[in-house]
């Protein structure tokens, strides 16, 4: 389950017809269960352990053959779990070139969560260039957010890690962030230029979707700073005047290639990271009700279908 799935779980009642609704889960991995005609069986076999890149283009434009399948540009990309069903389900069909492989020492919770939370936060990181040595702050301790201070780490960054809940601080300090900031107790940006000797940080991830923590992230930059948004619903408006003898960069960042989908599962694997710690709730698919009703609260970490 991701916070996306949510967007689609509180507009049930929109008035969209049940016909037209999709099975919803975006981050499924799983085993192959059986290939239809004309798969090539020498890159994927029955039983063999994947993840599945979740959206599904025409395959052949520039966009789609460097990975980027949702930003084909012949047609409409599929979104599994959106506009095409999803994997909350015990089966699910896709294209064989959205089947990636699933290192062994992974396990399914992982590369589900590479396949869209995680790999949001390795989109970003790649979006931003190098990061080693740098004093990055990560906005927002969310899935998204943890996975992205775990992932800067493992890079060699500096983390700074802000968000207003204690325990997300707590798990961001587990994962590998050097400082931590709560934006309720103290003013997050006068707070990131003490931990940076009053430089500001050299690169932001801000990953909540909130305005007032994306307004913080680019005040919070240092000369020729870097900002990646990749949180939904805020707004990034700044006045050029302030900013132009700072040289900031702001980017956004879409979710991930399903090239950098593999690389990310095989620095997680290579390093050892803890993706599996994410997950606070683990389901059974007759749980799904439940499973929604507490996922809604955003109050926990992630949660998964198991079976
Ligand atoms: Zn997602
Ligand atoms: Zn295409």
């Amino acid at each position: 389950m991701c916070g996306s799935d949510l967007h689609y779980y509180r507009a049930e009642n929109d008035g969209t017809p049940a016909e037209s609704r999709c099975i919803g889960g975006h981050e499924p991995a799983g085993v192959v269960e059986s290939l239809g005609p004309g798969v090539n069986g020498a890159r994927l076999s029955v039983g063999q352990r994947v993840m599945v890149h979740h959206y599904s283009g025409c395959g052949t434009c520039m966009n789609c053959r460097s990975g980027w399948t949702q930003m084909c540009t012949s047609a409409p990309a599929k979104v599994y779990g959106k506009n095409a069903h999803g994997a909350h389900a015990q089966y699910m069909a896709v294209p064989a070139a959205c089947v990636l492989p699933l290192p062994d020492e992974l396990s399914f919770c992982a590369g589900a969560a590479i396949g869209c939370g995680t790999g949001t936060g390795w989109g970003a990181l790649e979006r931003l260039g190098e990061v080693g040595g740098l004093d990055l702050v990560v906005f927002g301790q969310g899935p998204v957010g943890l996975s992205t201070t775990m992932l800067a780490t493992a890079r060699g960054a500096r983390v700074i890690a802000v968000d207003p809940s204690a325990s997300r601080l707590e798990q961001a300090s587990k994962f590998g962030a050097a400082d931590t900031v709560n934006p309720d107790s103290v003013d997050p940006v006068e707070a990131i230029r003490e931990l940076t000797a009053g430089a500001g940080a050299a690169a932001a991830v801000e990953t909540s979707g909130a305005t007032v923590a994306a307004t913080a992230a680019l005040d919070a930059l240092a000369n020729w700073g870097r900002l990646c948004a990749v949180g939904l619903g805020g707004t990034i408006a700044f006045d050029v005047r302030t900013f132009l003898s700072r040289q900031v960069t702001a980017m956004t960042s879409w979710s991930m290639s399903s090239v950098q989908q593999m690389a990310c599962a095989d620095f997680v694997a290579r390093r050892n990271l803890p993706v599996d710690d994410l997950f606070s709730h683990h389901w059974s698919l007759d749980e799904a009700v439940p499973a929604y009703e507490e996922f809604d609260k955003q109050s926990a970490g992630k949660a998964a279908f198991v079976f």
